[in-house]
């Protein structure tokens, strides 16, 4: 399609084009059903089948092993940063929590308003440019969970692989890298993730959470905020977000159609790649804060030379077709967002954009 931008949102961001005209083509009139999926009840025949099929789809992408539930929530990443304590972070535990960037200051801070947290290591003295080595990590010996962040949105820092925390639960914050590659799901009792970056529209939240972490769990907390009841009612407790369920339906078909996350990890590298090599071989022009082994495949930061000159970039992309490369307001600079939607064609034009801009202003 002609007219698409080159898009490079950090999020809400690039859906594939494919899923969008899938979309397009069922949303009035859903599978011979005389209406659209948004027009019907969630307790319908025709909706269940969505929502199961999204949790087995789910399930078989990313290698979920027996065991583990998937519940679609509500409220995104931003409530799980309060509804992990509230459920897990028993009196006389501590949460413990990896410091990598702002996201994973956030969910400290939530955890704060509901008990004792530790920060079993931190790269904020490095401003968060790099991932801490797995071998600094400091799990404190009463840890209700040990919380890490695995790719830091706004900085473009990323783990390349993830601590071992014997009995102490594993939880990570996948909401900007989810499904970008294949991970041992084993590892960790809980994944949670927004969807607006990998996963389809904003709207839903997906959590995948190990059973056995729901035995003895508060019952005094909100209902809407208890695992153990969206558990219990296959996250059908209230009206599910049907539109952005069934969006990550056909974003995991799309995803199989890739081939699965092999195939989707290879692509990523590939095309973050592309603008890497941009910024290493500018001789300094562009410059990549974040530590070489901390590199995100998802979020590229980079700085130019001034602000002003960074100004001018972001102008000049805007006039060539592209979208969304201005860095986050609290740390400036700039961010190419290349999410697994992302076509390798974006990433390609705006490596030769940047080979370009260097030539006329270097
Ligand atoms: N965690 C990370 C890593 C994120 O990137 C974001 C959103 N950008 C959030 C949490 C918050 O997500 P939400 O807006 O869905 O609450």
């Amino acid at each position: 399609m002609g007219n698409r931008a080159y898009n490079f949102n950090a999020g809400p961001a690039a859906l594939p084009l494919e899923v969008l005209q899938k979309a397009q083509e069922e949303i009035v009139e859903f599978k011979g059903i005389g209406m659209s999926i948004m027009e019907i009840s969630h307790r319908s025949a025709e909706y269940e089948q969505v929502h199961n099929e999204t949790q087995q789809l789910l399930k078989q992408i990313f290698g979920i092993p027996d065991g583990y539930q998937v519940q679609f929530l509500q409220g995104g990443a931003s409530t799980q940063f309060a509804m992990i304590p509230m459920n897990f972070l028993k009196q006389g535990k501590v949460g413990s929590y990896v410091l990598t960037g702002a996201w994973a200051e956030k969910a400290v801070q939530e955890a704060g308003l509901f008990g004792e947290v530790a920060i079993a290591a931190s790269s904020k003295e490095q401003k968060f440019m790099k991932i801490p080595e797995l071998s600094e990590i400091n799990i404190h010996p009463d840890s209700a969970y040990l919380h890490v962040t695995s790719n830091e949105t706004i900085e473009g820092a990323q783990f390349q692989s993830y601590p071992d925390t014997g009995s102490v639960p594993l939880i990570a914050d996948m909401s900007s890298d989810i499904l970008s590659r294949p991970v041992d799901v084993s590892k960790f009792s809980m994944i949670y993730a927004g969807a607006q970056k990998n996963l389809g529209p904003s709207g839903v939240t997906v959590v995948i959470l190990k059973e056995d972490m729901l035995q003895d769990l508060p019952k005094t907390i909100p209902t809407m905020l208890r695992y153990e009841i969206h558990g219990k009612n296959n996250s059908l407790y209230n009206t599910p977000p049907v539109y952005s369920i069934y969006m990550v339906n056909l974003v995991l078909k799309w995803i199989q159609e890739q081939g699965g996350l092999a195939v989707v990890e290879k692509n990523n590298l590939e095309k973050s790649g592309l603008i890497y090599n941009a910024i290493d071989q500018s001789g300094g022009f562009y410059r990549g804060p974040v530590d070489k082994g901390s590199r995100s495949t998802m979020n590229i930061t980079f700085r130019l030379a001034d602000e002003e000159l960074e100004k001018k970039f972001i102008k000049e992309t805007e006039q060539n077709g592209f979208v969304g490369l201005k860095g986050h307001r609290s740390v400036g600079g700039l961010r190419a967002s290349t999410y697994n939607a992302v076509p390798y064609a974006s990433c390609k034009a705006l490596a030769d954009f940047m080979n370009d801009f260097q030539k006329r202003n270097g």
